[in-house]
């Protein structure tokens, strides 16, 4: 294997978005030869893979740099580094937002409540951005961690933060005014990817999209007499038309058919209405569209 191309790919070395990327990997088929992340890096055995276990906050630069290939990284590092690298997926895990928060008695009206604030940040690029489309100044300091203590110290009014429950923000006494982003882990390539690379990308992406196609989706089995396959028919959404099979049963037939995940519910109730009977609802494991 020595000598055939690899795509290197970091990922967090630890901490909230190591798991989520370990599994993408893993459901994508891909078999890493060590998956402790107290190690730097692991080789898949079964694709040409290599994964390189970073901080978060540097993984957009390394990419950029072409130090790797590919990351998996929260949106919001990413557009806080100003890193140029290219946004191929969002992947569905680590949402969270960045919000402005304020202490829970201080008065906000509208944005132009924040003008002339200390504002204490980890993120003072995305901030930046946001004040200066509004064309609001105020006093920015770049606080590495535990920013949400600040307002209490007495030293900032107002934070701009990750929060993903909100609890962090009640327990300090704090409530949420804006919502500046909404992030989640993301997939991100060096601009300028060799062909080899390439390719092996397209594969990795085949891979992740009949994940997420299949997790998106349920198939549908239902049996119903003849004369109710039009009226079931209208109001199964499938991606073609359904599957239809006779039963055993004289006059009586069953179908199949694929469906939104998201309204799948909806669907049965139309389908019981409409006259099927049998239903199952089956997960798919594997969906190429
Ligand atoms: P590292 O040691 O790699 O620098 P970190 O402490 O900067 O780790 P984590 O707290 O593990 O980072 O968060 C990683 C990413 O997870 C964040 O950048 C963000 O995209 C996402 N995330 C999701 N929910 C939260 C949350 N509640 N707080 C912080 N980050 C969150
Ligand atoms: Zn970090």
């Amino acid at each position: 294997m020595s000598n055939q191309p690899l795509l290197r790919i970091a990922v967090q070395k630890s901490g909230r978005l190591f798991d989520a990327s370990v599994a993408l990997l893993r459901d994508a088929g891909i078999t890493l030869s060590n998956g402790s992340n107290r190690l730097l890096r692991a080789t898949a055995s079964n694709f040409p893979l290599e994964v390189i276990f970073l901080r978060d906050d540097d993984i957009p630069e390394y990419v950029e740099e072409g130090v790797v290939d590919a990351g998996i990284v929260g949106e919001n590092v990413v557009l806080e580094k100003q890193k140029n690298v290219e946004i191929l997926e969002r992947l569905g895990f680590g949402h969270c937002r960045l919000c402005l928060a304020l202490p829970k008695n201080s008065v906000y009206e509208s944005k132009t409540s924040l003008e002339g604030l200390r504002i204490a940040t980890s993120y003072p690029r995305i901030l930046s951005g946001f004040l200066g489309k509004n064309n609001i100044k105020a006093e920015l300091h770049d606080i590495s961690g535990a920013v949400e203590i600040t307002p209490s110290l007495g030293l900032a009014d107002a934070i701009f933060d990750i929060v993903s429950t909100g609890s962090t923000l009640l327990a300090n006494g704090l409530r949420e005014v804006e919502t500046v982003l909404e992030s989640q882990a993301i997939l991100i390539a060096n601009h300028k990817l060799g062909d080899a690379q390439r390719d092996i990308m397209q594969r990795l992406l085949f891979r992740l999209h009949a994940n997420r196609n299949a997790k998106n989706h349920r198939y549908i089995l239902l049996n119903a007499p003849n004369e109710r396959i039009d009226d079931i028919i209208a109001v199964l959404p499938g991606i073609k038309s359904p599957t239809i099979l006779p039963l055993a049963i004289p006059g009586w037939s069953s179908l199949h058919s694929v469906v939104p995940e998201n309204v799948f519910w909806d669907v049965l109730e139309k389908l019981k209405a409409a006259g099927a009977q049998g239903i199952l609802v089956v997960p798919i494991e594997r969906m190429i569209v």
